[in-house]
């Protein structure tokens, strides 16, 4: 247990902190604390708030990040074609097992025996023998049959439904559109805003994200996407979709209802690989410290989940209501913090981030393999730093996913590409003058001063180069004496 007496703590976290920001932190002086205690990316919920809210929580963050001299991420998170239940005028319905309940889609009020939805389709999506789970799966009705319009039901899993509760269909192809109007006013006014991403919610096939992708040029932007993976549609598609993407986030919420339980670890370790074979950031996300919404002190399988993402390769965490809504937001922050910083210097003394495992076990393409050799470098000469200048955040991307050892300052005048890159691992973001660009020597310097990497004689490492167009992708590999 040598490793545990000896602990060690590196300067930069190599893990990010995604936090959800509402009610309990949307002021500025919420927010330079967060910011302050580590958080990387914030995440602007679209299910919740009016415009009005999120341009000014939007304006705080920025106004913290310069005041901090900082290159944080902003996302929007779109809803999603998220299907409901109606109101219950009379008060929550109560579901006994055995009884039957009918969801009419035509109404928008429910009461005995009755679920209003305004999901018009139920009727044609779902048939007789599907589960239709209510309430994050707390609830568990069987379809029996389709009546007209209507959905006749059978309840499994009884309780107390209230207002508005989710209804998800997991047996069932959802035909509602991936983009529903609310998604295209809030994306536009997202995009608008200059948000660094926008989140994309229970995509199903790539084409969900081509259809993002094409309102985003439409308005004459070029905002990465997030596809959230939640359902088992998205997992049939899932190649197709991480590779029409910027990022993921495994969005265990929604993913633990549609999906069973018990797949949603492995699937969550599987999705972290693919995302690094393709040079995509993955966020794990929902419930990592839930019980800190209402206590000071995680659950200890909370320290453990947080732990198990940073230690199988995770870009990122995310906290949800911890943050947006809970008692204490930055003391959950802070949490995070401690246990990626635990994990990070353990594996950093083990000499690898990798747990051992590959990009992939196939034969590397060009810019991996010299990401490959980069990480080798690193770790064998004990270089202090990679400095990668990058102007789309490409090479940055590249050489993060092989998870060298030493700290990764990704280099670019372009201050949106900065921000992106707050969201992968490992990835200090630092910008730089058009006039100093190119000149390796003198920037590499001022860098390695500037992040306190190296004293005068160590090394740095500088990749540059790299492209997603085979013509333009001309990789450079060179060591510099700093
Ligand atoms: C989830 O389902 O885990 C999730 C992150 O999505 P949302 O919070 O939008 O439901």
């Amino acid at each position: 247990m040598e490793l545990l007496k000896n602990r060690i703590a590196l300067r930069w976290r190599r893990t990010k902190i995604v936090a959800t920001l509402g009610p309990a932190s949307s002021d500025r002086q919420m927010i330079e604390k967060l910011l302050r205690a580590g958080v990387d990316v914030v995440r602007l919920n679209m299910s919740h708030g009016t415009h009005e809210a999120h341009r000014e929580v939007y304006a705080n963050v920025r106004a913290v990040a310069r005041k901090l001299d900082r290159h944080v991420g902003i996302f929007a998170d779109l809803c999603g074609p998220k299907i409901r239940c109606g109101k219950f005028p009379e008060g929550p319905l109560k579901l006994l097992p055995g009884e039957e309940v009918i969801i009419d889609p035509r109404l928008d009020k429910g009461g005995p025996g009755l679920i209003a939805s305004q999901y018009r389709a139920i009727a044609r999506d779902v048939r007789a023998g599907h589960r239709i789970l209510l309430d994050d799966g707390n609830l568990e009705l069987k379809a029996l049959a389709i009546e007209g319009e209507r959905v006749r039901c059978k309840v499994v899993f009884g309780g107390l439904l209230k207002d508005h509760k989710g209804i998800n269909l997991p047996d069932s192809k959802v035909s509602a559109s991936s983009l529903p109007p609310k998604d295209i006013a809030d994306a536009k006014f997202a995009i608008e805003l200059g948000v660094d991403y926008l989140a994309l919610s229970f995509v199903r096939t790539a084409k969900d994200v081509a259809g993002l992708r094409r309102l985003i040029a439409r308005a004459g932007a070029d905002t990465p996407i997030i596809a959230k993976i939640e359902t088992p549609e998205a997992m049939e598609n899932i190649d197709a979709i991480v590779q029409a993407s910027d990022a993921i986030m495994v969005a265990r919420g929604d993913l633990g209802i549609e999906m069973p339980a018990e797949q949603v670890p492995l699937i969550q370790r599987e999705l972290i690989r693919l995302g690094r074979r393709h040079n995509r950031a993955v966020i794990v996300a929902t419930q990592m410290l839930e019980s800190m919404i209402d206590h000071s002190r995680p659950t200890r399988a909370e320290v453990g989940d947080v732990a198990n993402a940073a230690l199988t390769g995770a870009d990122a965490v995310m906290l949800s209501a911890e943050t947006a809504s809970g008692k204490y937001p930055v003391r959950a922050v802070e949490m995070m913090d401690r246990v990626l910083r635990e994990v990070e210097g353990y594996q950093w003394q083990q000499g690898s981030f990798l747990a051992g495992e590959p990009v992939t076990d196939n034969e590397l393409d060009m810019r991996d393999g010299v990401a490959n050799a980069a990480a080798s470098l690193a770790h064998d000469l004990k270089l202090q730093g990679v400095i990668i200048p990058t102007q789309s955040g490409t090479t940055a991307r590249v050489i993060c996913s092989h998870r060298p050892t030493a700290p990764l300052v990704a280099v670019s005048t372009n201050e949106a590409v900065c921000r992106r890159l707050a969201l992968n691992w490992g990835i200090v973001p630092m910008t730089a003058s058009e006039a100093e660009y190119g000149k390796w020597d003198a920037l590499c310097s001022r860098i390695a001063q500037r992040c306190d990497l190296t004293r005068t004689g160590h090394n740095v490492l500088l990749v540059a180069g790299f492209s997603d167009d085979p013509k333009r992708n001309a990789p450079l590999l060179q060591i510099l004496r700093v």
